[in-house]
């Protein structure tokens, strides 16, 4: 079997036995989404290469080694998507959704991204991406807060994540930092390694989001950006910060939060969890009203956040979350008669019954061996049917999983009402 064909380095399969918690985790976050009154758009997962070095910034770990890009037939340069606030502010220029309008979007999906594979890290990741337009007041970035802190303990990991908070003020005020940062860093030269020094003439603010342990210290002691605040940036940070404090939700504030992308203005945030080694930020964003500009569009607002849902998961794996089963009902047939009629009947069933979920066995085998796959799929009842059970218009049903409930013989019609009543309620 050596030459069997395997999945791309960092890109996984999803099976069978992981999917119910996957599928659990979803119709939460479609839940609390929906109950903030938020709006599911679809977005292509191939963009034009141009869109991302534009939105996303050249000097920057995505664009600079990460994407997926390719020509295609065209030779036009294509690249899988990395992250989803470009794409979707796209679509929203696009379409024309921008014009004095306000929208509240998520999206949900895979991402890709070329690099090291690890825990926590891999190239097709799933993300879900919220975004909102339109909103200049500091409600909308708390409103989001509100919405992830209510999602984190709908999920059950609530003491698990805690939020960073920080903001990056103005274009205007980040460019006075700049400066400083920038002089602050070129008396410590020998400080930096290979990546900051580089990024010192481009982007010296990233340098603040070194994961190099080695200048942890000359990162600590650097100008910090929140005293070059204007007075609205300070006043919009503050009014997020006492929405935090009068709900009750904690947060630090972290002056070192740059985020990686280059977009970002005012709020920025990330909640992160010690459990997951390096791999620790679950979610973040922030705002970006200067992005929608960069773009094309009218000057105009935009929050949002991005969360990874493979970092999600592995810290609600450890929960042991109960899953709802993928069957209620196993149907054993034993004998040629059963076999054909039991067809029939498990379609009767399902026509009476909206939603059930009814497995037939199309395997065959002994009484005894179709029972224990019934045992092991979780079902709730086995319904029986031999060739007698057949010719007298019955069923049988056992109840799997209480020992005290006798087997039971039913009419067919009988046993689809004993379903109905216990079944789907
Ligand atoms: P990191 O600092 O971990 O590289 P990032 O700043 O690149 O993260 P974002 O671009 O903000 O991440 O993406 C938002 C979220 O998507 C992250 O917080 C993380 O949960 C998830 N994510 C990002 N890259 C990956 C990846 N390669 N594999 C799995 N999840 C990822
Ligand atoms: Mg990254």
């Amino acid at each position: 079997m050596a030459n069997n064909i395997q999945a791309i380095r960092g890109m996984h399969d999803v099976l069978p036995d992981q999917t119910p918690l996957w599928q659990t985790a979803e119709k939460i976050i479609r839940d609390v989404l929906s109950g903030y009154g938020y709006s599911e758009i679809r977005l292509p997962i191939v963009e034009k290469t141009e869109l991302f070095k534009r939105s996303i910034g050249e000097v920057t770990d995505i664009v600079e080694k990460e994407m997926y890009t390719f020509d295609d037939r065209n030779g036009d340069s294509l690249t899988l998507r990395p992250e989803g606030t470009a794409g979707c502010l796209r679509a929203c220029l696009e379409h024309g959704l921008l014009h004095n309008q306000v929208h509240r979007l998520w999206y949900y999906g895979p991402m890709y991204r070329h690099e090291r594979p690890q825990k926590g890290r891999y190239r097709q990741f799933i993300q879900l991406g919220v975004e909102t337009y339109g909103m200049s007041a500091p409600d909308i970035d708390a409103e989001l807060i509100l919405l992830m802190d209510r999602l984190w303990k709908r999920l059950g990991i609530r003491d698990k994540v805690s939020l960073q908070l920080n903001s990056l003020g103005t274009i205007a005020e980040r460019l006075v930092y700049r400066d400083s940062l920038v002089s602050y860093f070129q008396q410590h030269l020998d400080k930096l390694d290979e990546d900051s020094l580089r990024r010192l003439n481009t982007n010296p603010l990233r340098i603040l989001d070194t994961k190099n342990p080695a200048m942890k210290e000359v990162v600590a002691n650097a100008p910090e950006l929140m005293a070059y605040l204007g007075e609205e940036s300070v006043q919009h940070f503050k009014a997020i910060t006492t929405v935090l404090d009068n709900i009750g939700i904690g947060y630090e504030i972290n002056t070192r939060l740059v985020r990686g992308l280059d977009y970002y203005s005012k709020t920025v945030f990330e909640w992160v969890t010690t459990e997951l080694g390096s791999q620790g930020t679950v979610c973040a964003g922030g705002r970006y009203d200067g992005l929608i500009e960069q773009l094309g569009g009218k000057p105009n607002h935009a929050v949002g956040f991005a969360m990874g849902m493979e970092r999600l998961l592995a810290l609600m794996e450890t929960l042991n979350i109960p899953v709802a089963s993928t069957v209620d009902v196993y149907l054993i047939r034993v004998g040629e008669q059963a076999e054909q009629q039991g067809t029939y009947f498990a379609e009767a069933i399902r026509n009476q019954i909206d939603g059930i979920k009814l497995q037939v066995d199309c395997v065959g085998g002994s009484f005894k061996s179709q029972f224990k796959k019934a045992d092991k799929s979780g079902a709730t009842y086995a319904l029986i049917l031999g060739d007698d059970e057949v010719s007298r218009g019955e069923v049988s049903i056992k109840a799997l999983r209480d020992a005290q409930q006798e087997q039971q013989v039913l009419s067919q019609a009988a046993a689809i009402e004993f379903l109905q009543a216990r079944v789907c309620r």
